[in-house]
């Protein structure tokens, strides 16, 4: 925390910034409503995703599951179906869950209270912050990725990304700087000025509300800071898809519970041993079953986390027509509104209609 930071430069600095949001912000459909419900959404697709890419999937959710009494009730695979190419399913599985905890718990309203909120199910400090500061004005500090960044340039802070200490020094700079009034806006505008100038790269610092008062800029250190958390190295993965189809069915496997991404719907997918793929072989899939494979269709690459996937998409043949769980045929007309992988669109995209 930087110690000389004064009352009146705290005030400075937010009269500055929010001044600034309000003539810059973007224009963003949940910026639009004070529904702590649909704000709750918005920043649940957020994490991990870009604001063009969730605008589309944010009205989608909202038009099917108005609140959380609706969202309580629904099948999970027409939440998961929905979220269908956001990623990050555990996202979709928790709101799932704090939908009905919030029926369960509190009539279905979003509680203001600061330690309840933080109860529901895949709400983190980050979320509650933003819900209850949005929301309701609360005065509650939030740190994500965008206030981080401009914080540790702002305030030159040289602890990596992901420490202890730095973590500590930017909730402690949060907690200071958020207002007693307005904090919605003041948390939102950090945010927005991480998203829109404070870039990772190339940050427009020109265009900065606060360049004057900005450390990083004096010292010509923004391009150094924040730094980086160190990098877990790529590893390489070689996948072969089946598409195994019985007249418009197509076969579909369905994830185990308490993988990843569990309960979503793939192709039989193996990991190609070193060395060579499966094809003319008959191959063994981890559901037990035996498949004969036949000729490429097709490849795609496809990365999640660290993992660098090469997939290749061949003909599949399957041993007899039932096929016990977790096997399900669907039609190949629906399978758009599943809850599919975004390896098992991506693959499907590529294979002749
Ligand atoms: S002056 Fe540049 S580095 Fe500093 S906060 Fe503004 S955009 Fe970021």
């Amino acid at each position: 925390m930087p110690a000389e930071l004064s009352a009146a430069e705290i005030r400075a600095l937010r009269r500055e910034l929010v001044a600034w949001y309000a003539v810059a912000q973007r224009d963003l459909p949940w910026r639009r409503t004070r529904d702590p419900y649909a704000i709750w959404i918005s920043e649940a697709m957020l994490q991990q995703t870009r604001v063009e890419t969730v605008i589309e999937y944010w009205r989608r959710f909202l038009a099917r599951f108005p609140d959380a009494r609706t969202l309580a009730t629904a099948r999970e695979d027409d939440v998961l179906g929905l979220w269908s190419g956001l990623g990050y399913y555990r996202r979709a599985r928790h709101l799932h869950a704090a939908a009905k905890a919030l029926v369960e718990r509190h009539g279905g309203e979003f509680p203001r209270e600061p330690t309840l909120v933080r109860e529901l199910p895949g709400v983190g400090a980050y979320t509650a912050g933003a819900v209850l500061s949005i929301a309701f004005d609360a005065p509650e500090p939030l740190v994500d990725g965008n206030v981080a960044r401009v914080f540790a340039r702002l305030f030159e802070l040289d602890a990596p990304l992901g420490s202890k200490e730095l973590d500590r020094e930017l909730w402690a700079l949060a907690r200071r700087l958020v207002p007693g009034s307005g904090a919605g806006e003041w948390n939102q505008a950090v945010m927005e000025l991480g998203a829109t100038v404070c870039t990772p790269k190339n940050p427009r610092c020109d265009a900065c509300p606060l360049a004057r008062r900005c450390r990083a800029r004096a010292t010509s250190r923004q391009g150094e800071l924040p730094r980086p958390k160190a990098r877990r190295a790529a590893v390489d993965v070689e996948l072969d898809v089946l598409f195994v189809a019985r007249g418009r069915d197509v076969l579909c496997v369905r994830r185990a519970q308490g993988g990843r991404m569990a309960g979503l719907l793939e192709l039989p997918t193996i990991e190609r041993a070193q060395g060579g793929h499966a094809r003319l072989h008959p191959t063994e899939h981890a559901g037990g079953i035996v498949f004969r494979v036949g000729e490429v269709l097709g490849s795609v690459r496809h990365t999640i986390t660290h993992h660098r996937i090469r997939a290749t998409a061949f003909v599949g043949r399957a041993p007899h027509r039932e096929l016990p769980p977790p096997y399900e045929w669907h039609a190949s007309d629906q399978l758009d509104r599943l809850a599919l992988t975004g390896l098992a669109r991506k693959v499907l995209r590529v294979l002749p209609s």
